[in-house]
């Protein structure tokens, strides 16, 4: 059992007072002095001492913390030890985690925008009942599919987003997308033809391991990132390859360091891909009992120069021919490919020859190797038959709309375009590409409401801003459950009681969907009564329900939530959800559960909810890997037509965007130790790079005339931003690079008060890096956004100009 305390202060349904706060943008007070209690104070917040479990929010690794509590202020913070996946790791930035809880102006009441475009201060009935009427009459004019959802969660927060389904379903909405609709959507489309779901490498094993654009050092991604990188540096019988066109820091420690030129790495990998083949390198035995339909692409491969690759992607054949020889040799090989590719050129290529690198080399379903793992909740949909977006037509992965079309979905007189949208949890005005014509969008659409914990760039450009509880103010998780052979989820409790005023994402859906569709008072009233009987009559009660009322499926998560939700121990009730996902993963793979040690799914159920440090919900041999997968007769078939005909385009295929206007390929993003999400509205958390510097080569230094501290200009074909210089000799010649998360609006405090001045003035720091980018640059195949290969020119700035 855990040592931290529970609050019992999550809101069952009525116990939430309509507000109508003085001041809707407050200074998250660390003495609570503000902040009334609505409920009896956490055990938390009442035990100075105690160390709280909880996690850091700020990347999918979400290593476990504990956290002392002065206030409401996290004290202190470091790693939880007895955390089953990150026993104790955290980087340096989880210690900052209090300038998220604490640092921002918070939001504390729903905000409606007049026409004259200031905001007026509104109680909850007024607003849901607001929203609720106009969603209705955005339906009933142009079909529930003209409503458009985006978000429902960033690094640290799904648990909500869960909530979101039956809202969307009685709308008839049926579009959606969220932050990895501009990451994530080519990979998964390609994993979705080959292993037939989402793929993850065992790099604590592995003897090869590669990290194709991925600096794991920085970025993580890889449970105690840094203590595995370490760990396979240290090993002379392992190797690891690093293919990246910027020497980062976990390329030094790799043993080759395949410094491709930017934007080449389909031709470095289409390489060692030919040399596997050409030379010989297959695993027969693998590919004999696993692998169908290659013809094609072992022909396409066969045909690939590889000397020409070499050449194109500036990486000597002989170090190509050698590392395809290493990987095919190692008795095991991991691979991770991230957004130093997926944000560039030929991603979705690039994904397709990462992946048949290891499946012609065995390195599927074992230890060591690529896995396909369990979910309790998959974040997207593996299909290979792709769903259109109704106005470009362009393919949906991952059932997502990919993020560079959104703005093409509303900017039309197209009778089925986007004509409102529900933000959850995401700042797309900020961090969609091309944000001046994003936000050109927001304002086409007749309806925009953002649920979040501040006004951020994107509240500010909505009709209706929904103040949320911050991640440590309630029931809170993620469904980054990435583990195999053992895979865990972790359910955290509140650390404190939320700021008056503010919702959970949960209760801001379910009653949502109750103007919408009212209240479904006889299932809710049985299934009530079912509940307070306990578990058995309660499964019992919602089976026949659903077999009586076909509906009963798409209203599961508020169902759940409001009868359920409020038996639940500790005012638990936005765990609810989770009920039902260990029911569906018990049905499905009741061995896997059992072999982690839960003899039901009431009980893995119960373990979530009381195990402050997660639970192993899964445990497999790796055979599972083709069951999770969805290839039960251990097949793979590795024909994908049109990414082979990519692959023989390849000779022809344009490898150079830069222009004599834009020379230089700009990195719109770099993961540096104090960069994070913008879910930090507080630029003081930053130790270092404090104003997010301009990342250039020695040589582009004297040849622009920009020393180290100079202030450059960067132009590209959508915008001016300026940045001083830090000169970098982890780059090469013609490529600069710029942090993520910067260029935030955020208010000037008023030293006073500690809350938003009361003129509304804003202060930027940094380049806002979207108005830099071109949401036209992306993939042929998934639409991906090209942030990390953007064609600028940099120039001393005229003195006139300011920095950001
Ligand atoms: S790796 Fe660092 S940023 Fe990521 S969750 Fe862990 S502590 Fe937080």
């Amino acid at each position: 059992m855990s040592d931290t305390t529970i609050s019992d202060a999550s809101p069952s349904e009525g116990d939430l007072p309509s507000v109508t706060a003085p001041a809707s943008l407050t200074r998250s007070s660390a003495t609570g002095s503000q902040t009334r209690a609505r409920v009896a104070p956490s055990e938390n917040a009442a035990a100075e001492e105690t160390w709280s479990k909880t996690a850091c929010i700020l990347c999918e690794n979400n290593c476990g913390v504990q956290v002392q509590l002065d206030g409401r202020r996290l004290s202190k913070i470091r790693g939880d030890k007895e955390h089953v996946r990150t026993h104790g790791y955290t980087c340096n930035k989880a210690l900052r985690l209090d300038h998220y809880q604490n640092g921002g102006v918070r939001l504390t009441t729903p905000l409606r925008r007049e026409i004259d475009g200031t905001y007026t201060e509104i109680d909850w009935d007024t607003a849901l009942s607001e929203i609720g009427a106009r969603l209705k009459r955005v339906r009933d004019e142009h079909g529930g599919s003209s409503i458009f959802f985006y978000g429902g969660g960033g690094q640290g927060n799904h648990l909500g987003g869960a909530y979101r389904g039956p809202l969307q379903h009685i709308l008839g909405s049926k579009f959606r997308s969220n932050p990895l609709a501009q990451e994530k959507c080519g990979e998964a489309w390609v994993d979705a033809h080959l292993a037939g779901s989402h793929t993850v490498g065992d790099f604590e094993h592995a003897e090869v391991s590669m990290f194709i654009g991925k600096n794991p050092w920085q970025s993580h991604g890889v449970a105690r990132a840094r203590t595995v990188l370490k760990q396979i540096a240290k090993d002379p019988a392992r190797t690891m390859i690093v293919v990246d066109p910027i020497r980062s820091e976990t390329a030094d420690l790799a043993d080759i360091h395949l410094q491709v030129r930017p934007g080449t790495d389909a031709w470095c990998l289409a390489a060692m891909a030919a040399v596997i083949v050409q030379d010989d390198l297959i695993d027969h035995d693998f590919a004999h009992r696993h692998l169908r339909d290659g013809e094609k692409v072992l022909a396409a491969l066969r045909d690939v120069d590889v000397s020409a690759c070499a050449a194109t992607c500036g990486i000597d054949e002989d170090v190509l021919r050698d590392t395809a020889v290493r990987i095919a040799t190692a008795r095991s090989l991991s691979t991770y490919e991230d957004l130093g590719v997926q944000q560039g050129p030929n991603s979705t290529l690039v994904s397709y020859l990462n992946k048949l690198i290891w499946l012609l080399t065995g390195n599927f379903a074992k230890e060591g190797a690529m896995n396909v793992h369990s979910s309790l909740a998959p974040l997207g949909a593996y299909d290979t038959e792709l769903r259109r977006t109704p106005v470009t037509g362009t393919p949906m992965p991952a059932g997502l709309v990919p993020c560079n079309v959104i703005a093409e979905e509303i900017l039309t007189d197209h009778p089925d375009r986007f004509r409102a949208m529900m933000i959850d949890s995401a700042n797309p005005a900020h961090s969609l590409a091309d944000s001046q014509r994003f936000q050109a969008a927001l304002a086409e659409l007749e309806l925009v409401v953002v649920i979040d914990i501040a006004l951020t760039e994107t509240g500010r450009l909505a009709d209706y801003v929904l103040p949320a509880a911050s991640q440590f103010e309630k029931w809170e998780a993620t469904f980054f459950d990435f583990e195999f052979p053992h895979n865990s989820f972790q359910l955290r409790a509140p650390l404190m009681d939320p700021l008056p005023g503010v919702m959970p994402e949960a209760e801001i859906y379910s009653r949502l969907f109750e103007e919408i569709a009212g209240v479904p008072r006889r299932r809710r009233a049985a299934l009530r009564a079912a509940a307070k009987l306990g578990r058995r009559a309660f499964l019992a009660t919602f089976i026949a329900l659903a077999a009586t009322d076909k509906t009963t499926m798409s209203k599961a998560p508020y169902l759940l939530y409001r009868a359920l939700g409020p038996t639940l121990p500790h005012g638990a009730a936005q765990a609810a959800v989770l009920w039902g996902l260990c029911l569906k993963l018990f049905r499905s793979h009741p061995e896997a559960v059992k072999r982690a040690g839960h003899r039901t799914f009431n009980d893995l159920f119960d373990s979530i909810l009381t195990e402050r440090s997660g639970v192993v919900f899964s445990s497999d041999d790796y055979d599972a890997s083709w069951v999770y997968g969805g290839r039960n007769e251990r097949k793979i078939s590795l024909d994908i037509a049109p990414l082979i005909e990519a692959l023989t385009q390849l000779p022809d295929t344009q490898a150079t965007f830069t222009t004599e206007e834009f020379p230089i390929v700009l990195v719109a993003g770099q993961r540096r130790s104090f960069t994070a999400n913008t879910i930090f509205r507080d630029n003081a958390w930053r130790k270092s790079d404090t104003g997010g510097a301009l990342r250039i080569s020695l040589e582009d230094s004297q040849a622009l005339g920009l020393p180290a501290g100079a202030l450059a200009l960067i132009t590209t074909n959508r915008g001016s931003a300026s940045a001083v210089v830090e000169v970098d000799d982890r780059l090469r010649s013609g490529h600069a690079a710029l942090p993520n998360g910067f260029g935030l609006d955020l208010p000037v405090k008023d030293p006073a008060t500690d809350t938003a001045s009361s003129d509304g003035a804003d202060e930027r720091v940094g380049v806002a890096l979207n108005m830099l980018t071109d949401a036209k640059l992306r993939d042929a195949f998934s639409a991906t956004p090209w942030h990390k290969h953007l064609p600028a020119r940099i120039e001393p700035a005229p003195a006139s100009v300011p920095a950001g």
